[in-house]
């Protein structure tokens, strides 16, 4: 079919071929558009562009030319103008075609019919048929351009490699200028190149460029720039571009490498020229060394001579050290025993101290005491003059004494004598009461009666302080015997204690004996014994509140490492103050004038039971709080006696010398 259009182009025939809307259409490849959209095309063309009627029909011109056929914008630009241009077109697989475009006028003025006929013999592929292999091995970068628009109409893909985002693709690439696809290309080292080739239309071949003017990173390729003629006239560029990055690497680290060895080649030189010079020296040195050498030997000879020597020296030296570590250990000795020598120094120095300080204490002591002696002496003979007045003093007191216990003899004759005058009438007056009890009971009125119950009262408590007064007296002349007998002090405590019931219950108060002694046999004065404790009794029953009570006690216990029988007579009475404690053992010792009135007494009855106690060989002593009542205790000693029968000493007790005495004893308690 091409050779047809040939032939008739050829010949410059115009076939009626068909008619659009009357208009004579040359050949049979046309495209027809109405406003710009193409409205029609033919089959023919649609054949030597490879797209289908779809593809074109009903799009706008403009597109289908520049986009689809990818007419350059310049030759675009030129078909209004000149009405026929020559230029590539390219088919939908981005072969090129080198055509003749030609615009006629529709009838309608909107109508524009473009034919676009293929210039004969214009197939690049059979232009460039012996490097076609080129493109297809991809192994060097192939591209050819047009010539003048340098217009990229083939290349592969390798070639695209070096071009920048985004032609490095054939869809974006193919069809536009060399100015579009390298960017930076205006004023580039790459335009001069182009530019002398286009002027000169002569071959270059460049070794080794370095790209690092464009955006991609340092390669180095060997490029291949042709100029292709046709009928004489330059119409292509073919480029062949080898990338060579690798060998000129290879190749500037070889240089490197070269540089690197000969340097230390040079190095080398050096070192060799060093060691030569040190070659020498050590030369140098070793025959210096082997005079030393030889001198060393002659040393050493001498060294060793001296060796010996020093061992003899050492051998002396060590007869010497055993010697010296003889004599160490002598010393070390010696040391110790100086230590030790040392530590008694110290420890007599410190006694010294001690000693000495003892002594100045002592000394000072001394001090003060010679002071005191010489005060003592002063005082001595002070005291030496006041002896003589004492001794003078006391010869005179003596001599009062003298005269005031004759004196105090005169008063108790005196009392003794009186008391037995007084004591006389009133034992007849007691035996003539007695008498008229026991014979004129009957006869007697019970008013004479109780004058004869005052006189017997008044009679006794008369006797009781004659009694008392004499025994006194007789205690004192030394007059008044001790009769010890057998008696169980239990039982006779007892007796004594329960003679006197009727008065304890007259005024209303308790009176209770207990023992912790089943029995205790002692010798003892029953007659004084009665006299202490119906005193100590008297005194209670006299003292003791009406409702209170009263205890009789006996009971064991040890004083002094002694065994002793203690008698404790114990009330609730209205007690003993402190400061009268001691007092009212003394002769006529009382604790208040009101209370011998209440009470009748002559305030020494307690006088003459210490006293009787103390010729009993024992003690009395008192615990008493005011208020709360008093407690009595005699000790009496565990002393024997003559034996006497029980019957006797029980018949004695039961005696009316008992009631007789506690009758007298009692007189001074009204009832
Ligand atoms: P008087 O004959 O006055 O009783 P006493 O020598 O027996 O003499 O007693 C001396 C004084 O001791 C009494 O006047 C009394 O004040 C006091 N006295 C003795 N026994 C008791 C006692 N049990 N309770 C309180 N006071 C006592």
């Amino acid at each position: 079919m091409s050779s047809n259009y040939k032939s008739n182009v050829n010949n410059g025939v115009c076939f009626m071929k068909t008619t659009v809307d009357n208009v004579c259409i040359k050949g049979n490849s046309y495209l027809i558009s109405t406003s710009n959209i193409v409205t029609d095309i033919s089959n023919d063309l649609l054949e030597l562009i490879g797209y289908s009627k779809d593809d074109i029909v009903d799009k706008d011109l403009c597109e289908v030319f520049s986009k689809l056929l990818r007419l350059h914008r310049k030759a675009f630009e030129q078909i209004d103008i000149k009405n026929n241009i020559e230029c590539y077109i390219f088919t939908k697989s981005l072969e090129v075609r080198e055509v003749l475009i030609s615009l006629l006028q529709g009838q309608d003025v909107k109508s524009n019919i473009y034919t676009i006929v293929e210039n004969p013999n214009s197939r690049l592929n059979d232009k460039l048929i012996f490097v076609e292999n080129l493109f297809k091995e991809n192994i060097s970068g192939v591209a050819v351009f047009s010539v003048p628009d340098l217009i990229l109409l083939k290349t592969n893909q390798k070639y695209l490699d070096f071009i920048d985002s985004p032609y490095y693709s054939m869809e974006n690439s193919i069809g536009k200028a060399v100015r579009e696809v390298i960017l930076g290309y205006e004023e580039s080292q790459v335009e001069v190149i182009w530019n002398t080739i286009l002027e000169t239309q002569k071959a270059r071949y460049r070794k080794g460029l370095v790209t690092n003017k464009f955006a991609r990173e340092i390669t180095y390729w060997d490029s291949y720039i042709t100029p292709i003629f046709d009928n004489g006239k330059m119409k292509y560029i073919f480029i062949n571009k080898r990338e060579v990055t690798e060998r000129v690497v290879a190749r500037q680290e070889r240089e490197e490498l070269e540089k690197v060895i000969q340097y230390q080649n040079e190095e080398k030189t050096n070192r060799a020229s060093e060691l030569n010079v040190a070659n020498i020296e050590l030369a140098f040195q070793n025959e210096e060394k082997i005079n030393r050498a030889s001198e060393l030997n002659v040393a050493n000879i001498e060294l060793a001579f001296q060796n010996q020597e020093k061992e003899n020296r050492a051998s002396e030296l060590n007869v010497a050290n055993i010697e010296l570590a003889y004599q160490n250990e002598e010393k070390e000795n010696r040391a110790a025993e100086l230590i030790v020598a040392n530590i008694e120094l110290a420890y007599q120095n410190e006694e010294k101290e001690n000693r000495e300080a003892e002594l100045i204490v002592a000394n000072k002591n001394l001090e003060v005491e010679i002071s005191k002696h010489k005060k003592a002496e002063e005082e001595i003979t002070k005291h030496e003059k006041a002896e003589v007045v004492i001794k003078k003093l006391n010869d005179e007191l003596e001599k009062k004494n003298y005269e005031l216990n004759k004196v105090i003899e005169m008063k108790d004759e005196f009392i003794s004598l009186i008391s037995h005058e007084f004591k006389t009438p009133l034992t007849v007056i007691n035996s003539a009461i007695q008498a008229m009890e026991v014979i004129c009971k009957k006869d007697l009125s019970d008013k004479a009666k109780g004058f004869l119950n005052k006189i017997k009262k008044n009679s006794n408590r008369q006797l009781k302080l004659v009694n008392n007064l004499l025994d006194i007296t007789r205690l004192n002349a030394g007059h008044l015997k001790v009769n010890k007998k057998i008696f169980d002090i239990v039982v006779l405590s007892r007796s004594i204690t329960e003679s006197i019931t009727i008065f304890a219950e007259q005024k209303n108060i308790k009176l209770s004996f207990s023992s912790t002694l089943g029995k205790k046999v002692i010798g003892i004065d029953d007659e004084k014994y009665e006299r202490i404790l119906l005193n100590l009794l008297s005194n209670a029953i006299k003292f003791t509140p009406v409702g209170k009570s009263i205890t009789v006690k006996v009971f064991q216990k040890i004083f002094e490492g002694k065994c002793k029988v203690c008698i404790q007579v114990r009330d609730e009475g209205i007690g003993i103050p402190q400061d009268k404690q001691e007092l009212i053992f003394e002769r006529f010792g009382q604790v208040d004038n009101s209370l011998s009135r209440q009470a009748e007494g002559a305030g020494i009855g307690l006088h003459l039971v210490k006293m009787l106690v103390e010729l009993l060989g024992g003690e009395i002593t008192l615990e008493s709080k005011e208020r709360l009542g008093s407690t009595f205790t005699i000790l009496l000693p565990i002393e024997k006696a003559k034996e006497t029968p029980i019957e006797h000493m029980i018949k004695e007790i039961s005696d009316n010398r008992l009631i007789q005495a506690m009758n007298i004893e009692f007189s001074d308690i009204y009832i």
